[in-house]
């Protein structure tokens, strides 16, 4: 019997290794205590004067917890993390150990930017940025074998204080949606609210394989996805692995990514197998946006790291298999404000929940108006082949409200508000029994992209390795211009001297005339979806290039200017940086597929011809009919090789003549031509996979890969 181990608590580790508030009240002085907290709770400026104290509390504590090294952490446009790390100890003037650590150190770091995109905003030689220190997202400690750093998280800024990091526009994209709905609360006669957080979830699908197995695949190693390799048949219908019992190897991986990540504040809430083979799930409880955001990175590293670990290759790639499901991350997200209410939670109060649907038709005309940018902030290499297919959703943006709330919406644009509101009725009596009607209205739709799920949305569009502060920086971008336009019309009829609530609901009721175009509710794969979006003017993009166009769509670019969140240029810079992170991939993948075929498959083919060949001449003696058919497959075997020849000579060719385009060119150059040539090398590839001896066989193969037993 395997000796069972005592491991730590989950309870007493929990934040162990965060500078949470109970860290800070314990080690800070009262008052700078209280200006803190009162400043990352935004009701106050922070005292510059306390940057000092806090350092040193901060640095106290660290290496307390065996910290040597402090750095700041940011998010560079790569989508990454990136820090630099500094040693606490340094020499005095006589040559003695001093630790130190200053405000200074704490609230200003200068990393050299050269090295980071910034989509041609500086030259390289004038590259320097600095990274300035963001307090509403704690301080952390990552351990190392040896000791620790403790990393403080932070913004990324260029001298000439331009962005070079996501947070920054994330920050910017909160403060949006924030004042609008604290505006919003106000109309409704809520005065005593003093803040509003988006909260956000995101869940993480990922796929874990054997290592040693899959590091035998150069596509896996460089690219993170097979690109050649045929499925084996019915592969997923034969499974029953969704919520069956996760495999013991994986529990034990998972089990320790959750301690790791409980130290660090993080609640994986939930873990269960995904619909594919060796496919997996985590959902952390959901928390302020900011802080998701952060988190999100947190659980990805920890859990890479953790893999290496474990002799398990981790995938977050949004499509690694061919004809399985891919990985996305949904993004689940509400408002709540300072008295704890979730703003898009129903209740059985009449007044709330006209509240409750202004908050959502804000949001679905925020995206009727501007679903371009949630549409671009998905635009990402690797939902190239996830989107569209295999249960993810496909890349028309619609919004999915659930019958429910269908019903009511409905309701109330066929009422009237010249008078009385002849469906107010209906409407009254619905209102006041919504939580009960949401909570039978299990009817969840897996096939739409943004879907309204009782008391949150749901964005499931974006992919599994993707950072989740673009697409929630692009849905609160849309929530606040949706809140802005509501705002708008209510405010005039409050100022008209119309009651809030009948002036909300006549509001509701303008509004949804307007956004009607993006809310579905049937299914989103159906052809007649399709063609029913074409009509209403809602298929925005057919490729990821054109999707990443739609970052620079006029009318996104003037409200993303106006509400404070890109400026132009910024935008024209993070959509080169998009640009050419999608072109690059496809180069690589281009590249990658080539080697393989010419380092494993041909060699491979060749190999399974001489030992046809072989055969074939020594049972030519034996006097048997049929060897005709026998040649025939060698002749396949080596048409197929010939094949491969030319197409791989072709596809380098390609490669070299498009690196001549300019970046959009070559884009679609990559999208029309490479994209199918790569599909057709690997269909003659995988054609004939499945006859190539174990012993020839040049890479493990499909069946071999998904299979987690050691
Ligand atoms: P599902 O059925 O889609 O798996 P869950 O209830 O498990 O739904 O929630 C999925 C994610 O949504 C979790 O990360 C959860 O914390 C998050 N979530 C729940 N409520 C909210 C909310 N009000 N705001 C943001 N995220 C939320
Ligand atoms: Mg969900």
């Amino acid at each position: 019997m395997q000796e069972i181990k005592e491991f730590p608590k989950m309870r007493e580790i929990y934040g162990s290794l965060v500078f949470d508030p109970k860290a800070m009240k314990q080690r800070l002085p009262r008052d700078v205590y209280e200006n803190l907290v009162g400043a990352i709770e935004g009701r106050q400026k922070m005292d510059s004067g306390i940057a000092d104290t806090v350092a040193l509390a901060m640095k106290d504590w660290a290496v307390s917890k065996g910290a040597s090294h402090w750095a700041h952490w940011f998010h560079p446009l790569t989508e990454l993390t990136a820090e630099k790390h500094t040693a606490f100890v340094t020499a005095d003037d006589n040559g003695f150990p001093l630790e130190t650590f200053r405000g200074e150190d704490l609230m200003q770091s200068e990393p050299d930017a050269s090295s980071f995109p910034s989509g041609g905003t500086r030259s390289t030689f004038e590259a320097r940025g600095y990274s300035a220190w963001d307090p509403t997202s704690p301080a952390f400690i990552i351990k190392s074998p040896k000791g620790g750093t403790l990393c403080i998280p932070s913004v990324f800024l260029a001298y000439d204080g331009s962005p070079l990091d996501l947070k920054t526009y994330l920050l910017r994209s909160m403060e949006a949606v924030e004042s609008r709905a604290l505006k919003m609360l106000k109309l409704f006669g809520n005065r005593g609210v003093r803040y509003v957080r988006a909260t956000v979830g995101g869940e993480q699908e990922f796929f874990l394989l054997d290592r040693p197995r899959a590091q035998q695949r150069t596509d896996i190693r460089f690219c993170g996805r097979t690109l050649l390799g045929s499925p084996p048949p019915r592969d997923q219908k034969m499974e029953d692995h969704y919520f069956g019992s996760i495999p013991t190897r994986v529990l034990a991986y998972m089990e320790d990514v959750q301690r790791d990540l409980a130290r660090l504040g993080v609640d994986l809430a939930t873990r269960h197998n995904e619909v594919a083979r060796c496919q997996f799930e985590f959902a952390p409880n959901f928390t302020e946006a900011n802080l998701s955001c952060d988190q999100n990175q947190l659980i990805m590293e920890t859990m890479r790291k953790m893999a290496h670990q474990h002799q398990l290759r981790l995938l977050f790639h949004e499509k690694p298999f061919m004809d399985m499901n891919g990985s996305g991350k949904h993004i689940n997200f509400s408002l709540q404000d300072s008295e704890g209410r979730n703003l898009l939670k129903p209740s059985s109060n009449h007044r709330k929940n006209v509240i409750f649907l202004s908050f959502l038709s804000s949001f679905v005309m925020g995206v009727a108006d501007y679903s371009g940018l949630l549409h671009a902030s998905v635009s990402t290499p690797g939902n190239m082949y996830r989107l569209g297919g295999h249960e993810a959703p496909p890349s028309i943006i619609s919004v999915y409200l659930g019958q429910a709330i269908d019903r009511i919406i409905k309701e109330i644009e066929d009422g009237n508000c010249d008078g009385d509101m002849p469906a107010k009725n209906t409407v009254d009596i619905g209102l006041s029994k919504l939580p009960e009607i949401i909570a039978f209205d299990s009817d969840r739709n897996r096939t739409s992209p943004i879907a309204f799920t009782g008391n949150k949305f749901e964005f499931r569009a974006p992919g599994a390795s993707q950072a989740m502060a673009v697409p929630v920086t692009a849905i609160l971008s849309v929530w606040a211009a949706g809140l802005e336009k509501f705002i708008n019309i209510f405010e005039e009829r409050i100022n008209k001297g119309e009651d809030a609530i009948d002036a909300a609901l006549c509001t509701i009721r303008e509004i949804s005339q307007m956004n009607r175009k993006i809310r579905f509710e049937g299914d989103a794969y159906s052809a007649e979806w399709h063609a029913e979006a074409e009509r209403r003017g809602i298929v925005k993009a057919r490729t990821i290039p054109e999707g990443i166009d739609l970052f620079l769509e006029p009318k996104t670019l003037d409200m993303l200017e106006e509400m404070g969140i890109f400026k132009k240029k910024e935008m024209e810079s993070f959509y080169v940086i998009r640009m050419e992170s999608f072109v690059k991939n496809v180069e690589i993948e281009m590249s990658v597929l080539r080697d393989m075929i010419w380092e494993g498959i041909l060699p491979a083919l060749s190999k399974q011809i001489i030992l046809e060949k072989a055969s074939c001449s020594s049972a030519e003696g034996c006097d048997l009919e049929g060897l005709d058919a026998w040649k025939g497959h060698i002749a396949k075997l080596a048409k197929a090789k010939l094949d491969l020849m030319e197409k791989t000579k072709e596809l380098v060719e390609m490669k070299e003549r498009m690196a001549k385009l300019s970046l959009r060119k070559h884009a679609d150059a990559l999208v029309e031509d490479a994209v199918p040539l790569m599909a057709e090398i690997r269909k003659i590839s995988d054609s004939v996979e499945i006859y190539i001896s174990s012993d020839n066989m040049a890479y493990p193969n499909y069946r071999s890969l998904l299979s987690l037993s050691a």
